[in-house]
């Protein structure tokens, strides 16, 4: 392998498992791994803590005043191998992932300031390259000069299941008619949002993993990223 160090942008739908693949390409290249939608669900849980948005109100303006009060910071955890999302110096890790969160986390990411704010924040953290980025606009709008781009897929019920089975195991209290309630309603306002919306970006490689096994898919992006290099 050559000493060239690259961007691996990866995105696509809700629970497509984006972050499984870009922690074992990170683990094998020896690069950062960023999960940007940590960071707009850190966000979301600050709104939520000073109540700037409840399950039917929010208030976009607070939210932009309160933007310099929000310090986010990934923190590399050697016994669990990857980084773990600080709020104001507090891991909130655990909490980030509740599905209260992933209820109001779309509605957050509509906001063109705290898009900005994280943009440049994710910008920053790809300078020397050698990262391995997922989210929903990591290949359109935060590395469109990425070396390798991916766009992953699933169907909403492969996709539902697998984000049920690990809050179950994380021992949430949750039912399967809701996960796929909330992965199809963000996929939804995800995808049609004015700012940045979802989508493939035209040199992206998609990949459609409902059937496929999580060996055969990393050896196949694998074999890409070895062209890039
Ligand atoms: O990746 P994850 O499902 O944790 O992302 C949570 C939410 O954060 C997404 O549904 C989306 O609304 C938002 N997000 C985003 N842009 C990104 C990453 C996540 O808008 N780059």
């Amino acid at each position: 392998m050559s000493n060239k160090k690259i961007i691996i942008a990866i995105d696509g739908f809700s629970s497509t498992g984006k972050s499984t693949i870009a922690k074992q390409l990170a683990k094998k290249l020896n690069y950062i791994y960023v999960d940007t939608g940590a960071m707009y669900r850190a966000v979301t849980l600050y709104a939520m803590q000073n109540k700037i948005i409840t399950n039917n109100t929010f208030d976009p303006q607070s939210l932009i005043s309160a933007l310099p009060h929000i310090k986010l910071l990934f923190k590399f955890n050697s016994e669990l191998g990857f980084a773990e999302m600080y709020l104001n110096d507090s891991n909130v890790e655990k909490e980030i992932r509740t599905i209260e969160v992933s209820k109001l986390v779309s509605k957050v990411s509509e906001v063109p300031q705290v898009r900005k704010k994280l943009v440049q924040e994710q910008q920053a953290m790809g300078k020397e390259r050698g990262i391995v980025m997922d989210g929903r606009d990591i290949g359109t709008v935060v590395f469109p000069d990425a070396e390798l781009k991916l766009f992953m897929t699933a169907s909403a019920d492969k996709r539902a299941t697998r984000r049920y089975k690990e809050l179950i195991n994380r021992g949430d209290e949750v039912n399967y008619e809701e996960i796929l309630h909330n992965v199809q309603e963000r996929d939804h306002i995800d995808s049609t949002r004015k700012d940045s919306p979802l989508k493939k970006a035209d040199d992206a490689v998609q990949f459609d993993n409902s059937d496929m096994g999580l060996t055969e898919q990393f050896e196949r992006i694998m074999r890409l990223v070895n062209d890039r290099l």
